[in-house]
């Protein structure tokens, strides 16, 4: 365990920097804009993402109180809960999931990897997320009572000290922005519990970065977000012993993206999903990052941000998610699939290309 720029205790998880990289085919495709990734979907541990980053100080948090389990929740696909499951693996602590709803008749994506992890799944019972903490938290009780040391986690990491990975990431940015030369006008990411969101203020605010942070939210609506954001970002200032100088205006959420509700795709993000693999190589997620790139493309389209900007689109991972709503992204496309048509004088050119 090492200690970083804020003292705090801190493990390695992540490899870090993150590239960031110009896509330039994509930001020509959006409409001219000069647009760069920064690839947290590369973050190098348990498939990345950004709750990596966040998992650096909560787990060091964990040993240093000597946890023995880390038990959190999410939705059965949850990217969060497969990151810390695989934490625990890496630490050789036990890892409880608790998930919300019922097993789920497929087995893909995330939940397929926490089974390889050998997580324990308990199973809400309850399709809704927003009592998942209370239910972690009896999770929690009753090990404690069998004599175990189990560390919570809340859903989506959430916390300051969650929060603080962030802080440190837009450090990281800055010191890439300068190496580079290029100063972005603003930086979108998807945003979910809002501890991505909130850090990265902080950070910027720290930094004194002159860059607009934009969030796009995938479930909960503008006004949540904007007085959750606020509240994580003034306990990270506290945690950090930071003057408190996030304010509402500084809070920049658009919820026009979120389509029917958290989980579900929209045909706008898959649409975003094909053109950044077509044009880049790169793969998004249909939950989160699929429908920030759909909220990128219509306030391009919109000249809400004119072709003269620099933007960075925050890439925060999610691949497994692919899987799990394979049938959907499938059955949604439009692009007709040429099957080779058997002929017999391929069997000719075989032989042919053999002998050179
Ligand atoms: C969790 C998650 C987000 C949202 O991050 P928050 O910090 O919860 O707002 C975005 N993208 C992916 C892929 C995620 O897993």
């Amino acid at each position: 365990m090492s200690k970083d720029l804020f003292s705090l205790p801190r493990l390695e998880l992540a490899k870090l920097p993150t590239p960031l990289e110009r896509v330039e085919r994509l930001g020509h495709a959006l409409g001219d804009i000069d647009l760069w990734f920064k690839r947290d979907d590369l973050t190098g541990f348990g498939l990345g993402g950004n709750k990596v980053r966040s998992l650096e100080y909560l787990a060091a948090d964990a040993i240093r109180i000597n946890s023995n389990i880390l038990v959190t929740g999410g939705s059965p696909g949850s990217n969060h809960v497969r990151t810390t499951m695989a934490v625990a693996a890496h630490l050789g602590l036990k890892g409880v999931a608790v998930l919300s709803g019922t097993l789920p008749s497929e087995t893909q994506g995330n939940l397929l990897l926490n089974k390889l992890l050998q997580a324990k799944l308990v199973f809400t019972g309850d399709p809704e997320r927003i009592y998942l903490d209370s239910y972690i938290g009896d999770e929690v009780e009753r090990l404690r009572a069998l004599g175990e040391k189990p560390y919570m986690i809340k859903r989506g990491g959430v916390s300051s000290l969650g929060c603080v990975g962030y802080v440190t990431a837009a450090v990281e940015i800055c010191s890439q922005l300068q190496d580079l030369n290029i100063n972005p006008d603003l930086l979108l990411c998807a945003t979910g519990c809002g501890v991505t969101q909130a850090g990265l203020l902080v950070g910027f605010k720290l930094m004194e970065l002159n860059c607009q942070l934009y969030g796009v939210t995938v479930s909960r609506s503008r006004d949540e977000c904007i007085a959750h954001i606020k509240q994580l970002a003034k306990e990270t200032e506290e945690t950090l012993g930071l003057d408190s100088r996030v304010t509402s205006d500084d809070i920049l959420v658009f919820d026009e993206y979120i389509g029917e509700g958290y989980s579900v795709p929209t045909l706008e993000g898959i649409e975003a999903i094909r053109l950044v693999a077509r044009t880049e190589g790169i793969f998004l997620d249909p939950i989160y990052t699929g429908k920030a790139m759909a909220g990128l493309t219509d306030l391009v389209k919109k000249r809400h941000i004119g072709p003269d900007k620099t933007v960075i689109f925050l890439h925060t991972g999610g691949s497994p998610s692919i899987f799990s709503n394979s049938s959907v992204i499938s059955d949604s496309n439009n692009s007709t699939d040429s099957i080779i048509e058997k002929d017999t004088s391929s069997n000719v050119n075989l032989k042919s290309s053999q002998n050179i």
